[in-house]
């Protein structure tokens, strides 16, 4: 491959590698530089809505992903205080063709599109840390730092899909605008039965102590347990508390074992721009939520999606290089108008204090428990993340259902998501 590509994108995270398929798919030239030795296993992303399965088929993606992890239909609300437990159950949906959610890790996403991308020439080059850039008039050149030595590699576009502490946008001087929650998650991966104290494969646990999200992993037992803690108990003795944590959420059992775990900063930002000359921001380098509701990847592949598509026509010359502010102005919109107010809702919710508002909590949780349309709902919610695909003949013009499912979703957003 020669040294200068269309397309540089620094991070083999899922949606570095998702987007560098998608653009192979689209003709582009594209190299990805990731700092690791190899794609990142850390316990996060675990749980697929409708609007990235979509993504995952047309990728070509989908079957084997099916065959990595499993497919659920159900959702758990619990409050353990009140003794009480909802479970909504997604019913097939007439126009839509996936109306559930797979669960597996977004290692396996990562890794399954990488096999795809190499697969079109796409080059994947591990141990190359990216720290610094040059900008031309016609290409951007990039270092990285590889072992001892330091390499330089060009391109006509940098993509920065570095995670939530990116370098690039760092180095663009893109101020990362928003929050940061006070509070510390604690992700862990534990192999233990939940579903024997009465779990579903994807739970919210509220209270404003121990809450948590807990999901079945794969089909070998192993299961994510998330909670919160202050974020001003120090982070180094996380892990001497887990034990502690799990008598709660465990009723008391011993028979688990942890398998892994990581504390995590929670945000609320998102780039002031994410489109500045020669370089784009994706996924979580462009805009990272708190984790409730798993809105986080899943608004973060469409962003990817989105900019392989625009930035693919840009290349290829049937679109101006103005498309990518249009990109910046929509994904950021999706960002602060969908997935922040959806994100920070679940968060209240799953660690309310007040009494009153607790109880009105659980009315809502009942009355979606009996609404027969809430898993479609539920399912349906997370299509607000691919908003406007920005291009006609874009291959993505079609991906929302919604339009077509004759449900009225309007007013039941905030109830939950
Ligand atoms: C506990 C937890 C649970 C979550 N659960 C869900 C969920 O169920 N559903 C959901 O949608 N989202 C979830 N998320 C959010 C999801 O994990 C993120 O949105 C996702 O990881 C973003 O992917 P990414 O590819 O943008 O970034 P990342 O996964 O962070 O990947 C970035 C990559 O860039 C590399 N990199 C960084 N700096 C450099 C550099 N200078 N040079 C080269 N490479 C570099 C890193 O090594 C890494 O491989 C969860 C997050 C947490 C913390």
């Amino acid at each position: 491959m020669s040294n200068k590509t269309d397309v540089l994108i620094v991070g083999a995270g899922p949606v570095g590698m998702l987007t560098a398929l998608a653009l192979a798919q689209t003709g582009a030239s594209v190299r990805v530089l990731e700092k690791e030795d190899d794609i990142i296993n850390s316990p996060r992303a675990a749980v697929y809505f409708p609007s990235t399965l979509v993504i995952l088929e047309e990728l070509g993606l989908l079957e084997e992903l099916l065959e990595i992890g499993f497919t659920n239909r159900t959702f758990g609300t619990h409050i353990p205080e009140f003794g009480y437990h909802s479970v909504v159950v997604s019913e097939p949906i007439d126009g839509v063709d996936y109306d559930y959610q797979l669960h597996a890790g977004q290692d396996d996403v990562a890794r399954v599109a990488m096999k795809h991308a190499r697969a079109l020439g796409v080059e994947v080059l591990f141990g190359h840390e990216v720290h610094g850039f040059e900008e031309y008039d016609d290409h951007i050149a990039v270092m990285t730092r590889t072992g001892g030595s330091e390499q330089l590699y060009q391109a006509d576009w940098l993509i920065g899909a570095d995670g939530a502490r990116s370098t690039v946008r760092k180095l663009a001087g893109i101020e990362f605008e928003g929050h940061t929650w006070p509070e510390r998650f604690v992700a862990t991966n534990v192999k233990f039965d939940f579903s024997k104290l009465g779990y579903c494969q994807a739970n919210f646990v509220c209270d404003p102590v121990n809450m948590a999200v807990i999901a079945q992993l794969d089909r070998d037992g192993l299961w994510r347990c998330t909670y919160m803690e202050d974020s001003s108990l120090p982070e180094d003795s996380y892990v001497e508390r887990i034990h502690q944590r799990y008598e709660y959420f465990m009723a008391g059992s011993k028979d688990y074992q942890i398998v892994s775990a990581n504390p995590y900063t929670l945000h609320q930002r998102a780039g002031e721009t994410l489109h500045k000359g020669r370089i784009l921001l994706a996924g979580d380098a462009a805009h990272a939520t708190n984790p409730c509701g798993g809105l986080g990847l899943t608004s973060g592949v469409w962003t990817g999606i989105i900019l392989a598509d625009v930035l693919g026509a840009v290349i290829r010359g049937e679109e101006d290089a103005t498309i990518l502010d249009r990109y910046s102005d929509e994904r950021r919109r999706i960002f602060w108008d969908i997935v922040t107010p959806a994100a920070t809702e679940n968060k209240r919710m799953l660690q309310e204090q007040d009494m009153d508002q607790r109880l009105k909590d659980m009315a809502a949780i009942k009355a979606l428990n009996d609404d027969p349309d809430s898993g479609a709902m539920l399912m349906l919610f997370a299509f607000k993340v691919i908003g406007d695909v920005l291009r006609e003949g874009s291959r993505w013009a079609d991906a929302d259902p919604t339009p077509r499912v004759a449900l009225d979703l309007a007013g039941r957003k905030g109830q939950i998501h």
